[in-house]
């Protein structure tokens, strides 16, 4: 049997398997087969697996996720030649579901981008249009998914990275309340906003990956118990009370063809039984992205600290310690993590730390009641998930600013430690646009029922249109 990689969705791909349609085997070879045709056009891997052997699903790993025996590179040089001795929890929790490891994706290094260009190995590029982004950080799972090169991937989220790039390729990615999806083993970029998630061609798919890697662990004690996850069936939105806030809908810097592709999701929600009504987030869309800018790189200047060339990758001699230390990072680390160091050391020095780090502090708790009390009187919030469609490759690379601004709508409610699902929601100029869809924390399976019921009535097809036989 030939299967089509590109429209194989996971839950379909279980069904064959189950039925004895196909092997294991011929499953994971018909991924290695699309992988060498297609990936030296879009770049999703840094690594490419071997068959473990088994009848579980493929998964593509985001290779900031430690994957044990399988070098974990965080897209850095100074992490070349770094192979675990550990899986992360997320990976082991796969493997406990017989999940197994396609390959490592690629990623802006320490997940720090909004395009895949910060990679120190390259671009990945994105399979509707290849002389544009993936968006990114997590560029590579979102062009595996999307290519057909994965039937599922796992993501990171800091400020939009699953997100994002879901948004940019057309597919379906949730990033998860905070504490819902253990860090351990995981490469730390901002410790409290960090988050792993699932990537998936269906909400289905998506709520699934996510009931395999959520819940508590030990070695994180940041993560809780969930609950239970719900597989969505319904197909209509009943009852659901929708939010818009007017900042992150036809403001200025949304492209139009978003903003009309946003709109028209929103009628069809209403049409399905929902309420739509708008609604404002003042402070947080107008402060979200500077604050995400002081505590971010102020957690990753401290997690970056232990890149010294003695315990981890590249090490570059030195006369001494002091100088091998200096030599390793001056070589190992790229330049957005550098800046990213260089202003999160200065917000954090001794006389600054209050003005600069304290403050963002005070104005993250404000996002955060923001958003509380827009949950009092609504269920989820709708938006687009990014102001614009997938740019082309080096079109934003020399302005960081312009970089950050491919946020503006994913950060706030990663800063207030929110659940948000990426759903596409139509094409602008042939590519696609995302709805992002914010749930209250531990709202995951109102995502999920939301997302699932547009999903059908929106039939977006997740098959780039170029790819389409
Ligand atoms: N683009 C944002 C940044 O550069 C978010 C990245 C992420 O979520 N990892 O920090």
């Amino acid at each position: 049997m030939t299967l089509d990689t590109l429209r194989l969705t996971a839950e379909e791909a279980r069904r064959l398997l189950d039925a004895k349609e196909v092997s294991g085997a011929e499953l994971w070879s018909a991924y290695a087969d699309a992988i060498e045709l297609r990936d030296p056009e879009l770049h999703a891997y840094l690594h490419v697996c071997e068959d473990p052997g088994g009848d579980g699903l493929p998964l593509a790993v985001k290779d900031v996720i430690g994957t044990r025996g399988i070098p974990t590179t965080a897209g850095s040089k100074i992490l070349e030649g770094y192979v675990p001795v550990y899986d992360a929890t997320v990976v082991a929790n796969a493997k406990r579901h017989g999940l197994r490891v396609l390959g490592k994706t690629n990623t802006d290094e320490f997940a720090m981008g909004s395009s895949t260009e910060n990679s120190a190995y390259g671009p990945s590029r994105n399979p509707w249009d290849p002389s544009r982004v993936p968006g990114g950080s997590g560029g590579g799972s979102a062009a595996a998914v999307s290519g057909g090169l994965a039937p599922w991937a796992l993501g990171s989220d800091t400020g939009g990275s699953i997100k994002q790039p879901a948004a940019l390729c057309g597919h379906v990615g949730l990033r998860p309340t905070y504490g819902t999806v253990s860090r351990y083993g995981v490469v730390a970029f901002a410790s409290s906003l960090d988050q792993v998630g699932p990537v998936a061609k269906t909400v289905r798919d998506c709520a699934f990956l996510y009931s395999i890697i959520s819940g508590r662990d030990a070695n994180d004690t940041t993560t809780v118990d969930v609950p239970a996850v719900q597989l969505p069936e319904g197909e209509e939105l009943k009852g659901l009370r929708i939010g818009v806030p007017k900042e992150m809908n036809g403001a200025p810097g949304i492209e139009p063809g978003v903003t009309a592709a946003v709109n028209a999701a929103l009628e069809l929600a209403e049409s399905l039984g929902a309420s739509v009504e708008e609604c404002s987030l003042p402070r947080s869309v107008d402060y979200g992205v500077a604050c995400y800018y002081l505590v971010a790189p102020a957690e990753a200047s401290a997690n970056l600290a232990r890149y010294d060339g003695a315990r981890y990758g590249l090490r570059v001699d030195g006369d001494d310690f002091r100088e091998m230390v200096m030599r390793t990072r001056d070589a190992g680390f790229g330049d957005e993590p550098k800046r990213r160091i260089m202003i999160g050391t200065y917000a954090l020095s001794s006389g600054y730390y209050d003005a600069y780090y304290g403050t963002a502090q005070r104005v993250r708790t404000v996002i955060k009641r923001e958003h509380d009390e827009l949950f009092e009187r609504f269920d989820v919030l709708a938006s687009p998930t990014s102001p614009t469609v997938a740019f082309p490759i080096g079109a934003k690379i020399d302005d960081p600013v312009a970089m950050y601004m491919n946020d503006v709508l994913t950060i706030p409610s990663c800063m207030a430690g929110l659940p948000g699902l990426n759903i596409p929601c139509g094409l602008s100029d042939g590519l696609p646009v995302g709805l992002q869809l914010v749930g209250p924390q531990f709202g995951e399976n109102t995502l999920f029922r939301a997302g699932h019921a547009l999903e059908r009535a929106l039939a977006f097809d997740v098959v780039p249109e170029r790819l389409r036989g």
